[in-house]
C-alpha cells in the first residue's frame, strides 16, 4: 500500500471506512448493541454470528483505524492491554522469547515480565533506541521485537526502520505501540513494521470516555491469527466503546495539531523556568534524541516529563498544587493531565528497574490537553511556586 498524504488523513478520520446506514440514512454508523445475529439459514449469514467474534460497530472503527495507519486489516479489543496479551498469544509459545523496550507503559512491563514468565515465554527488555544493543540481543532467537516509540513516560526513542532492520534480519516480528504519537504524527508501517499497537484508550478516542486497544497490520495471515485468538479467549472491544471511539477519532488530526502547539508552549516555559531542571519532550532543540524526533516524527506529540529542583518532593509538590491540570491516570485526552508515573502509571515496575530506565520518584509526566496554553502555563506556574 503506497504513503497516505498527510492532508489526506482529515478525509479518513471522518469517512474511512462508514457510509450512511443502507436501511435509513444515519449518517453516522448505527450501535449493533446485539449479542447474535439470526442467520438465514444454517451456514448462511451477513457476515456476523455472535458480537465475541465479531459486530458491525466495531468492524466500522477497525476499518478506519486501519485506513489511517495505511494498512489493510485492523482489529479492535477491550483495552490496550488485551491488544498487548492477544498479541502475546498469538506469536508466543513456552519456550520463546520476546524482546520489549527497556522504557514502555508499566503494564506492558507487567505482563512481559511478570505474567507471561510462568508460561515460559521469555522477555528481555533491551535499550532498542541503541541499534548495537538490539543487534546483540538478537543473536539469541527472538519471535517479536516489542517498540514503544516515544517510550511512556521519558519519552525515550527508537529508530524504527533500524530496528526493524536488525528485527527482520533476525527472523523476529516488529510490533510498534504507536499509542503516543498516533498515526498522524508517525507512520510505522512505512518504517517497515508488521503489526502496529493502538491503546485506542488515549488520543484515538480523545476524550477520557472509553477503554480500548487495536491492532493493524498489512499481513492477512498476522490479522487472521490475531482475531482467532481474540476470539477465542474473548477480548474484543464493546460496540459502545468502539462508537464512542468513532466519534473521537474524527478529530483525531486536528486534535494532534493544537496538542503539538500547546504542548511545544508548554515545555518552552518549563525548559526556561528556574526551578526546572529538566524537560524531556521530542519537540525541543534540547531533547537528547531530537535528530531522530525530526526524521521519524511530524511534530513533537503532546507528552512531556520534567523534574524540578528540589527531587521528590518537589515533584510531588507540583503535582498536589495544579488546578487546572488534572491528577490522573490516562494520557492524550482533550483535559491536560498530570501524573506521578513512579506510584501511577509505573507503579507495577520493581523500584530498581524503574530507576534503571530513568524513572526517578521526582518525575511528573504531563500529557498537555487542549486547553488554552496561557491557562495552562498559568497554573503550571502556580504549582512551581507552591
Ligand atoms: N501503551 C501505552 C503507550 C500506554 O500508555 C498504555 C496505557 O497507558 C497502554 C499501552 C495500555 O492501554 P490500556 O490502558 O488501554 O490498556
Amino acid at each position: 500500500m503506497s504513503t497516505i498524504p498527510y492532508e489526506t488523513l482529515a478525509t479518513l478520520a471522518l469517512h474511512a471506512g462508514t457510509a450512511p446506514d443502507p436501511a435509513t440514512g444515519a449518517i453516522l454508523t448505527p450501535i449493533y448493541q446485539s449479542t447474535t445475529f439470526v442467520q438465514e439459514a444454517v451456514g448462511t449469514h451477513k457476515g456476523y454470528t455472535y458480537s465475541r467474534s465479531g459486530n458491525p460497530t466495531v468492524a466500522a472503527l477497525e476499518r478506519r483505524l486501519a485506513a489511517l495507519e495505511g494498512a489493510e486489516h485492523a482489529s479492535c479489543y477491550a483495552t490496550g492491554l488485551a491488544a498487548t496479551t492477544v498479541l502475546a498469544l498469538a506469536f508466543l509459545k513456552a519456550g520463546d522469547r520476546i524482546v520489549v523496550s527497556d522504557v514502555a507503559y508499566g503494564g506492558t512491563i507487567r505482563l512481559f515480565g511478570q505474567i507471561l514468565p510462568p508460561f515460559g515465554v521469555q522477555a528481555d527488555f533491551v535499550d532498542t533506541s541503541d541499534p548495537a544493543r538490539l543487534a546483540d540481543s538478537l543473536r539469541h532467537p527472538a519471535r517479536i521485537v516489542f517498540i514503544e516509540t516515544p517510550a511512556n513516560p521519558t519519552l525515550k526513542l527508537t529508530d524504527i526502520a533500524e530496528a526493524a532492520r536488525c528485527a527482520h534480519a533476525a527472523g523476529a516480528l516488529v510490533a510498534v505501540d504507536n499509542t503516543i504519537l498516533t498515526p498522524v504524527l508517525q507512520r510505522p508501517f512505512e518504517l517497515g513494521a508488521d503489526i502496529v499497537l493502538h491503546s485506542t484508550t488515549k488520543y484515538i478516542d480523545g476524550h477520557n470516555a472509553t477503554v480500548g486497544g487495536a491492532l493493524v497490520t498489512r499481513k492477512a495471515e498476522i490479522h487472521e491469527r490475531l482475531v482467532y485468538l481474540r476470539n477465542a479467549i474473548g477480548a474484543i472491544q464493546s460496540p459502545f466503546n468502539a462508537w464512542l471511539t468513532l466519534q473521537g477519532v474524527k478529530t483525531l488530526p486536528l486534535r494532534m495539531e493544537r496538542h503539538c502547539e500547546n504542548s511545544l508552549r508548554v515545555a518552552r516555559f518549563l525548559e526556561d523556568h528556574p526551578r526546572v531542571t529538566c524537560v524531556l519532550y521530542p519537540g525541543l532543540d534540547s531533547f537528547p534524541q531530537r535528530e531522530i524526533a525530526r526524521r521519524q516524527h511530524r511534530a513533537g506529540g503532546a507528552l512531556l516529563a520534567f523534574e524540578v529542583e528540589g527531587g521528590t518532593e518537589a515533584g510531588i509538590r507540583v503535582l498536589n498544587n495544579t488546578r487546572l491540570c488534572a491528577l490522573a491516570e490516562n494520557l492524550g485526552s482533550a483535559e491536560t493531565l498530570i501524573t506521578h508515573p513512579a506510584s501511577m502509571t509505573h507503579a507495577a515496575v520493581p523500584p530498581e528497574q524503574r530507576l534503571a530506565i530513568g524513572i526517578t520518584d521526582g518525575l511528573v509526566r504531563l500529557s498537555v490537553g487542549l486547553e488554552n496554553p496561557d491557562d495552562l502555563i498559568d497554573d503550571l506556574r502556580h504549582a512551581l511556586s507552591a
